[in-house]
């Protein structure tokens, strides 16, 4: 299994991440769940330093498939929440079923692999969503609610499958403008 590296990633001067990603038939193909696999081992190995240098893998807290040259609607996430547990998703077809009202945004900003140039500003997304998904893990459908940190980067992964990415959202007139009824994380 060959693996992916933060070379072979995606950038965003090519117009397919600006494309809609497929929605994948259920059960999944195995060559699905096998690119799903690659992905969340890039990003599992890109947190750790040694992997990290040997294998080129710039650190990550999330990939979509369109960042590895195919459009399809696969997503993973591997986050430690504010309360210090490890949290790892691999979703095809993720959806957000629901959202709140009040919105989020991480006080320095938002990064991405496929963004070499950096893009300063507030990434406003909600502050807590509900997602539904095939669970690549479990193989099963799921349902859960997210918030904080792992809300954001969710959201992050989720636009990438619509063709968005994070600096889409940044107010260019007024970047560190804090909107309304909006929750900072630090
Ligand atoms: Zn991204």
């Amino acid at each position: 299994m060959n693996r992916i590296t933060y070379t072979s990633i995606v950038k965003d001067d090519n117009p397919s991440l600006r494309l809609k990603s497929a929605v994948l038939n259920l059960p999944l193909q195995k060559k699905y769940i096998a690119l799903a696999k690659r992905m969340l081992r890039y990003v599992k190995d890109s947190r750790d330093d040694e992997k990290a240098q040997k294998y080129d893998l710039k650190p990550a807290v999330g990939l979509a498939a369109p960042q590895v040259g195919v459009n399809v609607q696969i997503i993973v996430v591997v986050v430690d929440d504010e309360d210090g547990n490890f949290i790892e998703y691999c979703l095809a077809n993720p959806k957000i079923i629901s959202h709140s009202v009040q919105k989020t945004a991480l006080s320095l900003g938002e990064g991405c692999l496929s963004v070499e140039v950096e893009h300063q500003g507030l990434v406003h997304r909600s502050a807590r969503i509900k997602v539904r998904a095939f669970d690549v893990l479990t193989n099963e459908m799921v349902e859960f609610r997210a918030d904080g940190y792992l809300a954001v980067v969710l959201q992050h992964e989720i636009d990438h499958l619509n063709g968005v990415l994070f600096y889409d959202h940044i107010n260019l007139s007024d970047p560190w403008k804090v909107e309304e009824n909006t929750l900072i994380i630090e």
